[in-house]
């Protein structure tokens, strides 16, 4: 029998085969004709994937938090006033790490775990002070939230701040347009939607952005992080030459090529679709077998991932169940609730097959850890939309 479980949840997710032989390849120079070119065509790429053509990216070795900190090093002068739109645990950390660079920042909260703040309010906060930038997590890992980006972006733009997306949780699963919604700049990892194993920071600066950074009146308090240092380095590598400031993840480099090559011959509208009817599918699946998910309407609900409640006399033991049963999910993340749900990634190149058996390995754990219901109700339920003709 094949012992391999099936990794479900929000990052890191499955990878292709080329993506992983990748990874496994001798390493090169990193300043190798072949990989200059490899490193250039991924930058190229990011531009297409974050759909920001006149946008700057940035690869950098370093996870998602990384990619959130040269945002705020960078675009941050101390004494700047930053609006935090918060939907979880990953909004305060946005918080902590504009503040460490000496920002001076009010935050939206969500009225409720679950909920997103409203428009209006994000609005009424925008005009109460002059704020040089604000930032949006597109989808919180922690509670399933997606929030609306393209309403918040144009909000945002309307009163001068930069708008700032954490789209850790999002970008090539959730649709983004970066340049078309006025996202001045747009954040991920390597290890979420963008399908290649943890290790990389990604940024797509745009042109206001970049203008912002070059206006400073103060030095990056970041060596590491500092646009000073990388954007020679990526524009070198664009320019097909070599360059050095700090040694690339060679062979992270080259499997992200590979996966956004992958990623654009499926095509990015394609992709959004396929991230929304599996998620379509799975949802339903969740609400047939009698689930309450996080989130407190649709219109919140994430593509990328699912946040379930427990039902009643069920606990996290179910997750050993459901990882016997083939499939490994997430428990919780927002402190407040930690104990009481557990999160399921649908993001990458996941298939209808994935969300099945995902689906199939949930009912045999809860019919293992008690709760009653009828085998086969979620699967139906999924099914069903799976089979609708698209
Ligand atoms: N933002 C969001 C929305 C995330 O989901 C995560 C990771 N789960 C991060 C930021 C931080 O990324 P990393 O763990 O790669 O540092």
């Amino acid at each position: 029998m094949k012992d391999r479980k099936l990794l479900m949840i929000p990052g890191p997710v499955e990878f292709t085969p080329e993506v992983i032989r990748a990874m496994g390849m001798f390493t090169t120079s990193h300043v190798a004709p072949d990989f200059i070119e490899v490193f250039g065509q991924a930058l190229e790429r990011l531009r297409e994937v974050f759909l920001c053509p006149q946008g700057q990216p940035f690869v950098i070795a370093g996870s998602g938090t990384l990619a959130m900190d040269i945002a705020a090093a960078n675009l941050i002068e101390p004494g700047d006033k930053a609006l935090v739109v918060n939907t979880g645990y990953f909004g305060d950390r946005f918080a902590a790490i504009l503040e460490r660079y000496g920002a001076e920042v009010t935050q939206v909260k969500a009225p409720a775990i679950g909920d997103a703040p409203p428009l209006d309010e994000v609005e009424a906060a925008l005009q109460s002070g002059s704020y040089k930038l604000m930032t949006i997590t597109h989808v919180d890992t922690s509670t399933a939230v997606k929030a609306d980006v393209k309403g918040l972006a144009a909000v945002g733009r309307r009163y001068g701040a930069l708008v700032v997306v954490d789209g850790v949780c999002a970008v090539a699963g959730e649709e983004m347009r970066q340049e078309e919604w006025g996202i001045d700049l747009a954040l991920t990892a390597s290890q979420k939607a963008i399908c290649v194993p943890p290790g990389l920071a990604l940024v797509v600066a745009g042109p206001r952005a970049m203008e912002a950074f070059r206006k400073r009146q103060t030095p990056v308090g970041n060596y590491y992080a500092d646009w000073n240092n990388w954007l020679p380095i990526m524009e070198a590598y664009e320019a097909r030459q070599p360059s050095y400031f700090g040694t690339p993840p060679v062979n992270l480099i080259w499997a992200l090529n590979v996966s956004l090559g992958q990623i654009l011959d499926e095509g990015m509208e394609a992709r959004f679709a396929r991230h929304r009817r599996l998620s379509r599918a799975f949802k339903a699946a969740v609400a047939a077998l009698g689930l309450k998910q996080l989130p407190l309407s649709a219109d919140k609900e994430a593509t990328t991932l699912t946040a379930i409640y427990y039902p009643a006399g069920v606990d996290r033991t179910v997750l050993g169940y459901i990882k016997e049963a083939g499939v490994i999910v997430a428990g919780g993340l927002h402190p407040a609730i930690k104990a009481q749900y557990f999160r399921v990634g649908h993001m990458g190149v996941v298939s209808a097959a994935d969300i099945l058996t995902t689906v199939g390995a949930i009912e045999q754990g809860l019919a293992r850890a008690g709760y009653q219901f009828e085998p086969g109700t979620g699967l139906a339920a999924a099914q069903a939309v799976l089979c609708e003709s698209s």
